[in-house]
């Protein structure tokens, strides 16, 4: 029986509730699920209602949920109607990793600017992805299903990527450094490429490529960079060279991006594995913030208020990409937590 099941698996992009939508033939029929979740599809004779299964569930019954069909007619039509706004592009930072001032002035490099640069760079790659024109309901891609396959891990079988993206706060690059730290055999960081002189007790391949600005620049052009920046008039960047020959040697490779890199990353050659971390935040005056563990100390009103806003942002903008999310509070705790989720 289990080889005759359903082949077709989808990753569900919207989280649906049988019991608010008006539209279902039998609401106690309908499959709830949360955008992420698996779904194993049934049955899709029906046009309208598809019959499906959570995947990972103990519950194993089937239910209705709306064909991909039906969802895209009904979002078009509230869409046109205007009770749904057309979707938002997200206004997070495209590079960056370094200071916002220093990475927002415009240098010029060898007679260009660099912000004109970054503008070519993130073009082409809207160019490859982006819906048309996201205001117009033609043309508007909405989030339903996206069809996946299962994986299996063969031996010998490269490691996936793990791609940590956070909101504001989260930290993520000191966390990062500690789990490859405590784990150097098992995890390990893609080189990046820097335009700044090497420092004597630097080494070639290992902190970074040293590259001069002119390669640099060639390989933005090429498309070789998944992100790259500029801090204090030198460019950084990470290239997809960098993370393969992590993987080659069958490590773990541990990337935090900026989340609008993953449209670049989701290929069935890396399969990130993408870890959303968010800082706890607690309601009230602050409270939960005054034991020294915590990561928050010192922190104002309005930085709490700003960091909670950047966490619901990504999660509504990059939620449906997301395999796990961490919430972190203490950095040691987030650190066990994330090398427990990579071991499972
Ligand atoms: P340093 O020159 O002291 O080694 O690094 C300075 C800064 O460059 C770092 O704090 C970081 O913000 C930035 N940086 C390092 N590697 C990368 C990278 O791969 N991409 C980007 N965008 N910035 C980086």
């Amino acid at each position: 029986d289990k080889l005759r099941e359903s082949k077709v698996f989808l990753r569900a992009l919207f989280d649906y509730t049988p019991y608010e939508d008006k539209a279902t033939p039998c609401q106690e029929a309908g499959l709830p699920f949360r955008k992420g979740n698996i779904l194993q599809v049934v049955c899709q004779e029906d046009a309208t209602w598809w019959q499906a299964k959570r995947v990972g569930d103990c519950n194993l019954r089937a239910g209705l949920i709306p064909s991909t069909q039906f969802q895209e007619r009904r979002l078009r039509y509230r869409m046109k109607m205007g009770s749904l706004p057309a979707p938002v592009p997200p206004k997070a930072p495209l590079y960056d990793r370094g200071e916002r001032e220093d990475c927002d002035s415009k240098a010029a490099l060898n007679g260009k600017d660099v912000a004109s640069l970054r503008r070519s760079f993130r073009l082409k790659r809207d160019r490859q992805s982006a819906p048309a024109d996201a205001a117009d309901p033609k043309h508007t891609e909405f989030l339903i299903y996206e069809e996946v396959t299962q994986f299996v891990t063969r031996p010998g079988e490269r490691p996936r990527l793990i791609v940590l993206i956070g909101s504001l706060g989260a930290r993520i690059n000191e966390l990062k450094q500690k789990v490859i730290a405590e784990n150097p055999r098992r995890y390990g960081l893609a080189v990046p490429h820097t335009t700044r002189t090497r420092r004597s007790y630097e080494r070639e391949g290992v902190e970074y490529h040293f590259i001069s600005k002119a390669a640099f620049e060639a390989d933005i052009q090429n498309g070789k960079f998944i992100e790259f920046g500029e801090y204090k008039d030198n460019l950084y960047g990470t290239s997809l060279e960098s993370i393969n020959r992590v993987l080659n040697h069958n490590k773990v490779c541990l990337l935090d991006v900026q989340p609008e890199a993953l449209k670049t990353l989701r290929t069935a050659e890396f399969k990130p594995y993408v870890i959303f971390v968010r800082p706890r935040i607690h309601d009230g005056q602050g409270k939960g913030f005054g034991s020294s563990s915590s990561l928050s100390v010192g922190l104002t009103e309005e930085d709490l208020l700003e960091m909670s806003q950047s966490a619901e942002r990504m999660e509504e903008c990059y939620g449906h990409w997301v395999d796990y999310v961490l919430v972190k509070e203490d950095l040691s705790g987030a650190v066990a937590e994330l090398h427990g989720t990579l071991e499972r």
